[in-house]
């Protein structure tokens, strides 16, 4: 039975790999960090099908220490965190958990390869944001890394050495993973923001969403299908995009969502707020995933509109759950 070490576990895409892992036959081990919870569907009855070892990021030694226990034929390294827009009111902690955590993993994965004579296989979850403010579109694996966030600069890191530890013989990849959302991503991303903002309104809730720069345009895919992207990747020792190749703006985000609910003004319950504006913010984001297709086999299985649709929905029936228990 292959075994997986996957960092970012309690994380929207590491859960779903977590899932597809268990599925495919895998025997999967996750980093949880100490108070974090594993998904419901990743607890069992008794054993759940993950193996919890408690650790952080941050703590080398102890990651080391898992990785040699663990000793898994693929590492997916997913963890870290994840907003842009936190990046820059913490700088170092997005070096720290971003950036650092790669540089222990690649090199006790390469000890590990050394040490047993097998191959070791190491997939990063690196980012769009690498680009930064690209001047081509739509970018592919050759577009030139120019970070221009804390956490963009974070993830280059990461990036570059994947391809340095490749060179030296660890079969690694680096996703470079276009924005991919689910009813399980976090309200600090502006999908979850409106969807979640669109389902109160429905209900009567709330009133209006308060949002930042409307006209940014970002290619945004379903995180189970990048999940399954990631899993592929441990095949190969590439650099690869992982997107949809169609951008939509946040106000067509916006409209969309609404219309999911049967509003076709909602752009009227939109307020905008100097606070979510960022820094810099790339105006726009757009992958050419064809390599992903050509070594993986790999396109996106989900639309634009039927991503709005899923969000929207699965935050209403928590809404619903809600209203239904008090
Ligand atoms: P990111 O692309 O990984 O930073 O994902 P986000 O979902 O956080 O942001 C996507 C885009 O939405 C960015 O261009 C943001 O500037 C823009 N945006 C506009 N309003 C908001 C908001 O209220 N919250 C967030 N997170 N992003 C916003």
């Amino acid at each position: 039975m292959a075994r997986a070490l996957v960092t970012g576990i309690t994380g929207q895409t590491g859960s779903y790999l977590a899932e597809l892992l268990v599925a495919r036959g895998w025997q999967v081990h996750g980093l949880v960090r100490a108070g974090d919870e594993l998904p419901d569907s990743l607890i069992g009855a008794g054993d759940g099908p993950v193996v919890e070892h408690i650790g952080d990021l941050v703590d080398a030694p102890r990651l080391d220490e898992i990785l040699r226990d663990v000793a898994p034929d693929a590492v997916f390294h997913l963890g870290g965190l994840t907003s842009v827009a936190e990046s820059w009111e913490r700088p170092v902690d997005f070096a720290l958990t971003t950036a650092m955590p790669t540089a222990t993993l690649l090199a006790a994965s390469a000890a590990l390869q050394e040490a047993r004579g097998e191959r070791v296989a190491f997939v990063h979850a690196s980012s769009a944001e690498i680009f930064g403010v690209p001047q081509t579109s739509p970018q592919t694996e050759s577009t030139p890394i120019a970070p221009v966030s804390p956490y963009g600069a974070a993830k280059a890191y990461g990036h570059m050495l994947v391809r340095a530890y490749r060179r030296s013989g660890l079969t690694a990849s680096n996703c470079i993973l276009y924005n991919h959302e689910s009813p399980r991503r976090p309200t600090t991303f502006v999908t979850r923001k409106i969807t979640r903002g669109v389902a109160r309104i429905a209900r009567g809730l709330e009133s209006k969403i308060v949002l930042g720069n409307l006209d940014a345009r970002r290619d945004w895919g379903w995180a189970p299908d990048y999940a399954e992207a990631i899993l592929r990747a441990s095949t190969v020792a590439d650099d690869l995009v992982i997107a949809t190749g169609v951008e939509h703006s946040v106000r067509d985000f916006v409209t969309a969502a609404f219309r999911a609910v049967g509003i076709d003004d909602g752009l009227a319950f939109v307020e905008q707020d100097e606070r979510f504006m960022r820094p810099s913010d790339a105006p726009e984001l757009l992958g050419d995933a064809r390599r992903a297709h050509e070594l993986l086999g790999w396109s996106p299985s989900v639309t634009f509109d039927e991503l709005v649709r899923r969000m929207v929905e699965a935050d209403l029936a928590v809404i619903d759950g809600e209203m239904a228990e008090s």
